[in-house]
């Protein structure tokens, strides 16, 4: 089976993975479409940037990465200042939050600065190379997984990562839940969802009467890799911040998303390989997973409660008179961008996790009254 001449090269795989088995999961078709060696999405592009299929938050600003430094030296000192410690960053993207991040705490907090080593966790070897060029000439260390990394004192930062693990979905059905599942038309000549066999106990009871055509998602993935960061807290001082879009409660809704050219695809099935996949992290499901392994987790607050508590705006002020008039604009915006309410400030979520027994991480120390309002 050839692809036309038009037809993402993962088409014909798929096609014969479904002709082989049958209709095959979401998380499969995910962890297909964005990881396959040769054709998966990450595999084979740089997608960010000004002409990406999107931009993530240390893209828009420096100011993303300035805060995070502040966030890890001082979590550091939480941490009773351990040394040598790792610093540990899950799914860099272009390595740009790890560059401004070190460049900060090179100035605000040298002892950490020299005493980090510094430990990237990367399945693509296209964006390994971009995060080597960003960090210039700083020493650092690649790995597939984070299961690779030795266990001991450790800060860890994701940021727009756990969004691109694979979720499994499960429809509302008649009287019960199905996995959705992806299947190939052949009539249509393009993949397509159905509806599994029916499968009690898979959504919480709390959503049982959800109607007809709910969907509700889960990740094993992700709350795999949650399990793995709290043992590693639970076993060495530490402090982990992830950020991302999601939501604070369990939900039903179809949040699996296909981004191309910084637009939605109208059909998460219609370009695999060639779009982004992401769908809304379920931040319940990652403290539960954290603190079932030994951690203990604070928050989830929003980014805009997260930035402020570090000084954004502090540090714009301090930046401004020193920019050019076109930097200041871009640097105000950004700025905005990242915390205005409407915009990146409530719809990304930070949750810290600790190891047990330490205080709150600093921006986590009272409840952020904003997420109360959002998920009321
Ligand atoms: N954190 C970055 C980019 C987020 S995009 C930013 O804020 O700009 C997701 C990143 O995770 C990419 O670098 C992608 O290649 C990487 N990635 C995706 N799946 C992965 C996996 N299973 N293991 C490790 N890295 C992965």
């Amino acid at each position: 089976m050839s692809a036309g001449p038009d037809e993402p090269p993962l088409l014909p795989l798929l096609r014969r993975l479904i002709a082989e088995q049958g209709p095959i999961g979401v998380a499969a078709y995910m962890a297909l479409a964005l990881g396959h060696p040769r054709h998966g999405y990450y595999m084979t592009r740089d997608p960010f940037g000004a002409r990406g299929d999107f931009t993530t938050a240390p893209e828009i600003s420096q100011l993303f990465g300035e805060c995070l430094a502040i966030w890890c030296a001082m979590s550091w000192g939480v941490m009773q200042r351990p040394l040598p410690v790792r610093l540990v960053e899950i799914g860099p993207g272009r390595g740009t939050l790890m560059a401004d991040l070190m460049r900060t705490l090179d100035r605000i907090a040298p002892e950490l600065a020299r005493g980090a080593a510094i430990h990237l966790v990367e399945t693509s070897t296209v964006l390994r190379r971009k995060q080597q060029a960003a960090l210039g000439g700083r020493r650092a260390s690649w790995h597939d997984a984070l299961m690779r990394i030795p266990i001991g004192p450790m800060l860890l930062v994701a940021n727009e990562f756990f969004d691109a693990l694979p979720i499994r979905q499960f429809v509302r059905a008649g009287a019960g839940w199905r996995e959705r599942l992806v299947d190939w038309d052949e009539a249509a000549q393009r993949l397509v969802f159905r509806a599994g066999p029916e499968l009690p106990g898979a959504v919480p009871p709390a959503l049982a009467a959800a109607p007809e055509g709910s969907i509700y998602e889960t990740s094993a993935v992700a709350a795999a890799l949650a399990g793995e960061i709290g043992t590693r807290l639970a076993a060495a001082p530490g402090a982990a911040l992830i950020v991302d879009y999601g939501r604070g409660a369990p939900a039903a809704g179809d949040t699996l998303a296909a981004i191309r050219g910084r637009k939605k695809d109208a059909d998460p099935l219609a370009a695999p390989g060639e779009a982004d996949l992401a769908a809304h992290v379920d931040f319940a499901a990652l403290a539960a997973a954290l603190e079932q392994s030994g951690a203990r987790c604070w928050g989830p607050i929003t980014q805009r409660g997260l930035l402020t508590a570090l000084g954004i705006e502090a540090r714009l002020a301090a930046l401004l008179p020193c920019a050019s008039p076109q930097q200041a604009v871009q640097l105000e915006s950004g700025a905005r961008r990242l915390i205005a309410p409407e915009r990146m400030g409530t719809l990304f979520l930070a949750l810290a996790a600790t190891s047990p027994g330490l205080r709150a991480p600093p921006a986590f120390e009272t409840p952020d009254p904003a997420l109360s309002r959002l998920f009321r």
